[in-house]
């Protein structure tokens, strides 16, 4: 498996970077490392895994304090990056530089964890290669993204790559099983069902809400059967978006006003957000509401898109099911709507169909209106009554 080979490379650096230090210098070290894998992989664990090994006494036990702070990203020199916009924007990476070169203030590095460091806009990524070609001797980048080539060469040319792959069903069901608790059957439910991807498969296996929500969607294929059920069907999903993105917002939006006020203070009386507020305050407010919006709008395209990706194994499953491939089914579940569909249809359609949903992936990357892009996907998926 690619995590193991990843852990043992990670290993023996954390190792050489202690060495180092005992030898009283920082140089050596590799400042800018790149993970890469597709999401669920466990780009960023392995990236956590990596910091708690520099910053343990004992190179990653996972008992210890150290250990414990940079699991729950408490760590003082321990900095998370996680992209809220649809982008990383250049004033945004210019003060994470700066704070990116002050000394550490427990131990021997100060480490950058950028999630999704794809994310960075061209004019970002130019000022993050910057930083990365000249580091401050106890800096340490980690960058996460899906695949080397989602970031500028001469960014990818300057880190040391650490790969992961998919892990197989077998193991994400052993890892909820031992770690989370989950019944087997579940466990083996939840890892098929999310292919690999081990955030998905916790939240299936942990929450009944995320479940149904799945079933929902899978229960779309069989319900086209019309012009009206099609746009029906591309109105609920994206309205089950919507209120999804809202809920996962509402919580993080609240704490964020809570602290500005605390920053900027407030009058003891008023309802309205900006009553109240020192000078400075109001404009400070309105940077985090433009935040905020363009947070909910990432996170309704990315709850939309993991709609799009179960269709898309739903689809992949009635294709095996045509060729009679003999693969384990993520849809397995649903195994009566793949025979219907696999019998009253071509594997012409089936492809057709899984182009209609990628297609709509794209559109909603490229910011078409999500009503209008999963509509005109689910009419390409119609069929004709069973
Ligand atoms: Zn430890």
């Amino acid at each position: 498996m690619g995590q193991e080979r990843a852990a043992a490379t990670l290993r023996r650096a954390a190792a050489a970077g202690a060495d180092l230090l005992a030898g009283g210098r920082g140089a050596g070290m590799t400042h800018a490392w790149l993970f890469t894998g597709p999401p669920g992989s466990g780009r960023e664990e392995a990236a956590r895994a990596f910091t708690a090994a520099l910053f343990c006494p004992d190179q990653g036990c996972g008992h210890c304090d150290m250990c414990h702070q940079v699991a729950v990203g408490s760590h003082p020199d321990l900095e998370i990056v996680r992209p809220q916009g649809l982008s990383y924007g250049i004033k945004d990476t210019r003060r994470l530089i700066l704070r990116a070169a002050g000394a550490p203030t427990l131990g021997h590095w100060r480490v950058v964890l950028f999630e999704d460091a794809d994310r960075a806009t061209e004019g970002a990524s130019n000022a993050l290669l910057k930083a990365i070609e000249e580091p401050p001797p106890r800096t340490v980048w980690l960058l996460c993204a899906p695949s080397p080539d989602d970031m500028m060469i001469t960014i990818r040319s300057r880190c040391r790559l650490v790969t992961l792959v998919t892990p197989p069903t077998a193991a994400v069901a052993h890892v909820l099983a031992t770690r989370e608790n989950v019944p087997p059957a579940m466990a083996e439910f939840a890892a098929r069902a999310a292919q690999g991807h081990i955030d998905r498969a916790r939240r299936l296996a942990l929450d009944e809400e995320a479940r149904a929500r799945r079933e929902a969607v899978l229960s779309i294929p069989r319900s086209l059967t019309g012009v009206g059920e099609c746009v029906m069907a591309a109105e609920r999903l994206v309205k089950t978006a919507e209120d999804e993105a809202a809920a996962v917002t509402a919580v993080l939006n609240e704490s964020e006003i809570t602290e500005l006020r605390q920053v900027y203070g407030e009058g003891s009386t008023g309802k309205g957000l900006n009553r109240g507020l020192i000078r400075g305050g109001a404009g400070a407010l309105k940077d985090l509401e433009d935040r905020q919006k363009s947070r909910a709008t990432r996170t309704k395209r990315d709850v939309i898109d993991a709609s799009l990706l179960d269709l898309v194994a739903f689809y992949r499953d009635v294709l095996a099911v045509q060729f009679g491939a003999h693969v384990e089914l993520a849809s397995e579940d649903r195994r009566a709507d793949l025979d219907d569909l696999a019998r009253a249809s071509t594997p012409e359609d089936t492809l057709r169909r899984i182009d209609a949903i990628m297609r709509c992936r794209r559109r909603l990357a490229s910011n078409v209106s999500p009503q209008m892009a999963v509509e005109s996907m689910t009419i390409s998926l119609h069929r004709p009554r069973l």
